[in-house]
Protein backbone atom coordinates (compact mmCIF):
# COMPACT_ATOMS: atom_id res chain seq x y z
CA UNK A 1 0.00 0.00 0.00
CA UNK A 2 1.85 3.24 -0.70
CA UNK A 3 1.97 6.10 2.48
CA UNK A 4 0.77 8.79 2.10
CA UNK A 5 2.69 11.61 2.24
CA UNK A 6 3.33 13.57 5.45
CA UNK A 7 2.64 17.35 5.52
CA UNK A 8 4.87 19.20 8.47
CA UNK A 9 2.63 22.30 9.68
CA UNK A 10 5.51 22.85 12.35
CA UNK A 11 6.42 26.03 10.70
CA UNK A 12 2.63 27.48 11.21
CA UNK A 13 2.77 29.40 14.16
CA UNK A 14 0.09 27.90 16.81
CA UNK A 15 0.37 24.61 15.38
CA UNK A 16 1.62 22.98 18.21
CA UNK A 17 -2.24 23.67 20.18
CA UNK A 18 -3.98 20.73 20.26
CA UNK A 19 -6.94 22.11 18.02
CA UNK A 20 -5.11 22.82 15.18
CA UNK A 21 -5.90 20.87 12.17
CA UNK A 22 -6.49 22.53 8.67
CA UNK A 23 -9.21 22.77 6.17
CA UNK A 24 -8.65 19.85 4.23
CA UNK A 25 -11.11 21.47 1.48
CA UNK A 26 -12.19 25.42 1.38
CA UNK A 27 -15.68 27.35 1.88
CA UNK A 28 -16.82 30.82 1.13
CA UNK A 29 -16.57 31.18 5.12
CA UNK A 30 -12.74 30.07 4.94
CA UNK A 31 -12.12 32.16 2.04
CA UNK A 32 -13.63 35.33 2.91
CA UNK A 33 -11.90 35.31 6.39
CA UNK A 34 -8.83 34.77 4.96
CA UNK A 35 -9.14 37.16 3.00
CA UNK A 36 -10.58 39.57 5.40
CA UNK A 37 -7.94 39.10 7.51
CA UNK A 38 -5.30 35.88 6.95
CA UNK A 39 -4.47 35.92 10.60
CA UNK A 40 -8.14 35.68 11.66
CA UNK A 41 -8.66 33.04 9.05
CA UNK A 42 -5.50 30.62 11.06
CA UNK A 43 -7.06 31.40 14.17
CA UNK A 44 -10.60 30.75 12.81
CA UNK A 45 -10.02 27.96 10.80
CA UNK A 46 -6.51 26.03 11.35
CA UNK A 47 -6.11 26.70 15.08
CA UNK A 48 -10.19 26.31 15.62
CA UNK A 49 -10.82 28.81 18.01
CA UNK A 50 -13.72 30.49 18.90
CA UNK A 51 -15.05 32.86 21.40
CA UNK A 52 -17.02 31.44 24.45
CA UNK A 53 -20.66 32.77 25.22
CA UNK A 54 -23.95 32.52 22.73
CA UNK A 55 -24.01 34.81 19.73
CA UNK A 56 -27.62 35.94 19.80
CA UNK A 57 -28.69 36.97 16.05
CA UNK A 58 -26.66 34.28 14.75
CA UNK A 59 -28.12 31.48 16.72
CA UNK A 60 -31.86 33.27 16.05
CA UNK A 61 -30.98 32.98 12.39
CA UNK A 62 -29.74 29.45 12.38
CA UNK A 63 -33.76 28.88 14.96
CA UNK A 64 -35.48 30.36 12.03
CA UNK A 65 -33.38 28.21 9.09
CA UNK A 66 -34.26 25.05 11.08
CA UNK A 67 -38.02 25.60 11.05
CA UNK A 68 -37.65 26.42 6.87
CA UNK A 69 -36.10 23.27 6.56
CA UNK A 70 -38.23 21.39 8.41
CA UNK A 71 -41.38 22.76 6.71
CA UNK A 72 -39.80 21.48 3.39
CA UNK A 73 -38.19 18.57 4.36
CA UNK A 74 -41.37 17.26 5.92
CA UNK A 75 -42.88 18.27 2.97
CA UNK A 76 -40.51 16.42 0.88
CA UNK A 77 -40.52 13.33 3.15
CA UNK A 78 -45.10 13.19 2.93
CA UNK A 79 -45.09 13.37 -0.74
CA UNK A 80 -42.09 10.88 -1.20
CA UNK A 81 -44.78 8.71 0.73
CA UNK A 82 -47.54 9.38 -1.74
CA UNK A 83 -48.96 12.43 -0.41
CA UNK A 84 -50.42 14.99 -2.19
CA UNK A 85 -49.64 18.85 -1.75
CA UNK A 86 -53.41 19.24 0.07
CA UNK A 87 -52.42 15.83 2.47
CA UNK A 88 -49.50 18.31 3.61
CA UNK A 89 -51.26 21.23 3.84
CA UNK A 90 -54.10 20.12 5.95
CA UNK A 91 -51.13 18.69 8.21
CA UNK A 92 -49.37 22.25 8.37
CA UNK A 93 -50.18 22.83 12.41
CA UNK A 94 -48.52 19.99 13.21
CA UNK A 95 -45.76 20.30 10.99
CA UNK A 96 -45.32 23.84 12.40
CA UNK A 97 -45.15 22.28 15.60
CA UNK A 98 -42.66 19.93 14.72
CA UNK A 99 -40.09 23.04 13.44
CA UNK A 100 -40.99 25.88 16.06
CA UNK A 101 -40.27 22.63 18.78
CA UNK A 102 -36.89 22.50 16.81
CA UNK A 103 -36.67 26.36 16.60
CA UNK A 104 -37.12 26.80 19.96
CA UNK A 105 -34.34 24.65 21.09
CA UNK A 106 -31.86 26.14 19.23
CA UNK A 107 -32.96 29.70 20.20
CA UNK A 108 -33.54 28.38 24.34
CA UNK A 109 -33.12 32.02 26.20
CA UNK A 110 -33.75 35.69 25.61
CA UNK A 111 -31.09 37.86 25.19
CA UNK A 112 -30.32 39.22 28.17
CA UNK A 113 -31.52 43.24 29.33
CA UNK A 114 -29.21 45.87 27.73
CA UNK A 115 -28.03 43.22 25.28
CA UNK A 116 -28.16 45.34 22.02
CA UNK A 117 -30.18 42.68 19.94
CA UNK A 118 -32.31 42.69 23.20
CA UNK A 119 -35.64 42.69 20.57
CA UNK A 120 -34.95 38.90 19.47
CA UNK A 121 -37.01 37.67 22.15
CA UNK A 122 -38.31 34.29 21.81
CA UNK A 123 -41.61 35.78 21.30
CA UNK A 124 -40.43 37.69 17.82
CA UNK A 125 -38.96 33.94 17.07
CA UNK A 126 -42.31 31.96 17.75
CA UNK A 127 -43.83 35.63 15.41
CA UNK A 128 -41.26 35.32 12.78
CA UNK A 129 -42.26 31.24 12.29
CA UNK A 130 -45.65 32.33 12.24
CA UNK A 131 -45.23 34.72 9.16
CA UNK A 132 -42.49 32.05 7.38
CA UNK A 133 -45.75 29.44 7.68
CA UNK A 134 -48.06 31.52 5.79
CA UNK A 135 -45.34 32.23 3.21
CA UNK A 136 -44.92 28.61 2.91
CA UNK A 137 -48.96 27.82 2.83
CA UNK A 138 -49.26 30.21 -0.16
CA UNK A 139 -46.16 29.26 -1.95
CA UNK A 140 -47.70 25.61 -2.07
CA UNK A 141 -51.11 26.74 -2.61
CA UNK A 142 -49.51 29.07 -5.31
CA UNK A 143 -47.59 25.53 -6.91
CA UNK A 144 -44.93 28.24 -8.90
CA UNK A 145 -42.11 27.07 -6.76
CA UNK A 146 -41.29 23.49 -6.44
CA UNK A 147 -38.89 22.41 -4.06
CA UNK A 148 -36.57 19.79 -4.88
CA UNK A 149 -33.88 19.03 -2.65
CA UNK A 150 -33.28 20.66 0.78
CA UNK A 151 -29.75 21.12 2.66
CA UNK A 152 -27.67 19.94 -0.14
CA UNK A 153 -24.03 19.71 0.70
CA UNK A 154 -21.92 20.41 -2.22
CA UNK A 155 -17.88 19.60 -3.01
CA UNK A 156 -16.00 19.91 -6.35
CA UNK A 157 -12.66 19.69 -7.73
CA UNK A 158 -11.01 22.87 -9.48
CA UNK A 159 -8.61 22.79 -11.96
CA UNK A 160 -6.11 23.12 -9.72
CA UNK A 161 -7.18 20.08 -7.64
CA UNK A 162 -8.27 21.78 -4.60
CA UNK A 163 -11.73 21.20 -2.99
CA UNK A 164 -14.29 24.11 -2.80
CA UNK A 165 -18.02 22.94 -1.40
CA UNK A 166 -20.61 24.65 0.43
CA UNK A 167 -24.41 23.76 1.39
CA UNK A 168 -26.92 24.95 -0.25
CA UNK A 169 -30.56 25.57 0.94
CA UNK A 170 -32.57 24.73 -1.34
CA UNK A 171 -33.18 23.53 -4.85
CA UNK A 172 -36.31 24.37 -6.79
CA UNK A 173 -37.97 24.50 -9.35
CA UNK A 174 -40.02 27.71 -10.67
CA UNK A 175 -41.14 28.73 -14.21
CA UNK A 176 -39.89 25.19 -15.67
CA UNK A 177 -36.37 26.63 -15.02
CA UNK A 178 -33.67 25.57 -11.71
CA UNK A 179 -33.24 27.98 -9.25
CA UNK A 180 -31.74 28.17 -5.44
CA UNK A 181 -33.46 29.62 -2.60
CA UNK A 182 -31.28 30.44 0.60
CA UNK A 183 -32.75 32.15 4.01
CA UNK A 184 -31.17 34.69 5.69
CA UNK A 185 -32.16 37.09 8.50
CA UNK A 186 -30.72 40.40 9.14
CA UNK A 187 -31.40 43.71 11.54
CA UNK A 188 -30.07 46.27 8.71
CA UNK A 189 -31.73 46.33 5.41
CA UNK A 190 -31.02 49.80 4.06
CA UNK A 191 -31.65 50.18 0.58
CA UNK A 192 -28.40 48.86 -0.87
CA UNK A 193 -29.14 45.32 0.88
CA UNK A 194 -29.93 43.56 -2.64
CA UNK A 195 -26.70 44.81 -3.76
CA UNK A 196 -24.78 42.66 -1.72
CA UNK A 197 -25.71 39.56 -3.57
CA UNK A 198 -24.26 40.56 -6.98
CA UNK A 199 -21.50 40.22 -7.27
CA UNK A 200 -21.60 37.90 -4.46
CA UNK A 201 -19.09 34.93 -4.55
CA UNK A 202 -21.12 32.52 -1.72
CA UNK A 203 -23.61 32.68 -4.38
CA UNK A 204 -21.87 31.66 -7.19
CA UNK A 205 -20.59 29.16 -6.00
CA UNK A 206 -23.83 27.71 -4.77
CA UNK A 207 -24.95 28.12 -8.61
CA UNK A 208 -21.87 26.45 -9.78
CA UNK A 209 -22.74 23.80 -7.09
CA UNK A 210 -25.88 23.30 -8.41
CA UNK A 211 -25.18 23.41 -12.07
CA UNK A 212 -22.60 20.48 -11.40
CA UNK A 213 -24.96 18.14 -9.11
CA UNK A 214 -28.06 18.65 -11.11
CA UNK A 215 -26.55 18.82 -14.81
CA UNK A 216 -28.51 21.77 -15.95
CA UNK A 217 -28.12 25.08 -16.26
CA UNK A 218 -29.59 26.84 -12.55
CA UNK A 219 -30.76 30.80 -12.93
CA UNK A 220 -29.47 32.40 -9.83
CA UNK A 221 -30.72 32.51 -6.01
CA UNK A 222 -34.05 33.41 -4.59
CA UNK A 223 -32.75 35.07 -1.24
CA UNK A 224 -36.13 35.32 1.30
CA UNK A 225 -35.35 37.42 4.32
CA UNK A 226 -36.42 37.48 7.48
CA UNK A 227 -35.88 41.50 9.06
CA UNK A 228 -36.11 42.53 12.23
CA UNK A 229 -35.23 45.65 14.18
CA UNK A 230 -36.42 46.98 17.36
CA UNK A 231 -39.21 48.66 16.30
CA UNK A 232 -39.98 46.95 12.84
CA UNK A 233 -40.43 43.08 11.65
CA UNK A 234 -40.17 40.65 11.37
CA UNK A 235 -40.80 41.22 7.51
CA UNK A 236 -40.21 38.81 4.91
CA UNK A 237 -38.77 39.85 2.22
CA UNK A 238 -37.69 37.96 -1.85
CA UNK A 239 -34.67 39.13 -3.58
CA UNK A 240 -33.21 37.79 -6.32
CA UNK A 241 -29.93 37.28 -8.34
CA UNK A 242 -29.19 36.14 -11.28
CA UNK A 243 -25.71 34.17 -12.22
CA UNK A 244 -24.07 33.44 -16.04
CA UNK A 245 -21.50 31.31 -17.35
CA UNK A 246 -19.27 33.84 -17.95
CA UNK A 247 -19.32 34.54 -13.70
CA UNK A 248 -19.09 30.94 -12.89
CA UNK A 249 -16.03 30.33 -14.93
CA UNK A 250 -14.88 33.64 -13.18
CA UNK A 251 -15.69 32.65 -10.18
CA UNK A 252 -14.21 29.29 -10.47
CA UNK A 253 -10.57 30.74 -11.93
CA UNK A 254 -10.72 33.49 -9.12
CA UNK A 255 -11.27 30.69 -6.41
CA UNK A 256 -8.77 29.01 -7.08
CA UNK A 257 -6.10 31.96 -7.07
CA UNK A 258 -7.29 32.54 -3.60
CA UNK A 259 -6.86 29.04 -2.37
CA UNK A 260 -3.34 29.41 -3.98
CA UNK A 261 -2.88 32.36 -2.14
CA UNK A 262 -3.69 30.31 0.98
CA UNK A 263 -1.07 27.46 0.14
CA UNK A 264 1.55 30.18 0.18
CA UNK A 265 0.35 31.33 3.32
CA UNK A 266 1.17 27.84 4.86
CA UNK A 267 3.89 27.06 2.73
CA UNK A 268 5.62 30.25 4.07
CA UNK A 269 3.96 30.11 8.11
CA UNK A 270 2.86 34.09 7.56
CA UNK A 271 -0.08 34.86 7.66
CA UNK A 272 -0.70 38.15 8.16
CA UNK A 273 -2.28 40.58 9.67
CA UNK A 274 -5.09 43.16 8.24
CA UNK A 275 -6.02 45.55 10.52
CA UNK A 276 -8.32 47.11 8.48
CA UNK A 277 -11.01 44.35 9.41
CA UNK A 278 -10.21 44.20 13.21
CA UNK A 279 -13.74 46.69 13.31
CA UNK A 280 -15.52 44.43 11.38
CA UNK A 281 -19.05 42.93 12.49
CA UNK A 282 -18.79 44.79 15.92
CA UNK A 283 -15.22 43.85 16.12
CA UNK A 284 -12.98 41.22 15.95
CA UNK A 285 -12.91 38.52 18.69
CA UNK A 286 -9.17 38.10 18.17
CA UNK A 287 -8.54 41.86 18.70
CA UNK A 288 -6.76 40.90 22.48
CA UNK A 289 -4.79 37.85 21.57
CA UNK A 290 -3.65 40.36 18.70
CA UNK A 291 -2.21 43.04 21.34
CA UNK A 292 -0.31 40.14 23.23
CA UNK A 293 3.81 40.42 22.61
CA UNK A 294 4.75 36.73 21.64
CA UNK A 295 2.82 33.38 20.25
CA UNK A 296 3.26 32.27 23.39
CA UNK A 297 1.56 35.06 25.03
CA UNK A 298 -0.94 33.95 22.52
CA UNK A 299 -1.77 30.36 22.54
CA UNK A 300 -2.14 31.22 26.29
CA UNK A 301 -4.63 34.16 25.83
CA UNK A 302 -5.94 31.24 23.48
CA UNK A 303 -6.08 28.75 25.82
CA UNK A 304 -7.92 31.04 28.17
CA UNK A 305 -10.36 32.88 26.19
CA UNK A 306 -11.64 30.62 23.93
CA UNK A 307 -12.77 27.41 22.85
CA UNK A 308 -11.73 24.39 20.16
CA UNK A 309 -14.65 24.39 17.74
CA UNK A 310 -14.38 22.85 14.03
CA UNK A 311 -16.00 24.31 11.50
CA UNK A 312 -17.99 21.59 8.55
CA UNK A 313 -19.28 23.85 5.83
CA UNK A 314 -21.59 20.38 5.09
CA UNK A 315 -23.03 21.40 8.93
CA UNK A 316 -22.65 24.77 9.66
CA UNK A 317 -25.24 25.26 11.55
CA UNK A 318 -23.17 23.07 14.32
CA UNK A 319 -21.12 25.31 14.57
CA UNK A 320 -22.64 28.94 13.76
CA UNK A 321 -24.65 28.66 17.14
CA UNK A 322 -21.85 29.26 19.14
CA UNK A 323 -19.17 30.81 16.54
CA UNK A 324 -18.02 34.44 17.10
CA UNK A 325 -15.40 34.28 14.40
S1 LIG B 1 -7.83 41.78 15.65
FE1 LIG B 1 -7.50 42.54 13.59
S2 LIG B 1 -5.48 41.78 13.02
FE2 LIG B 1 -6.16 40.58 14.77
S3 LIG B 1 -7.12 38.76 13.89
FE3 LIG B 1 -8.72 40.28 14.24
S4 LIG B 1 -8.92 41.36 12.32
FE4 LIG B 1 -6.96 40.30 12.27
Amino acid sequence: MTELPVIDYSHIPLSDMESFDPPRAFDSSIIATVDRCPLKGLLSYWINRVTTGKRYPLTYGVAYHKFREILDSSMLQMMDNGASVEDVLEKSDQIHELALGSALEIYDENPPAGHKKEFLTQDRLVQTCEQGLNEWGAEKRKGAIIVLKTEQPFELKLQSGESYGGRMDQIVKWNRRLWLKDFKTTSMMGKTYASQFQPNAQMTGYVWGASELSGQVVEGVIIETVYNTKTTGPEHHDFLTTRDAFSIEEFKVETDYKIGEIRRMEATGIFPKKTTACNDFGGCPFRECCKQGSWAARKRWLDGSTEESHWDFAEPEKEAIKADR
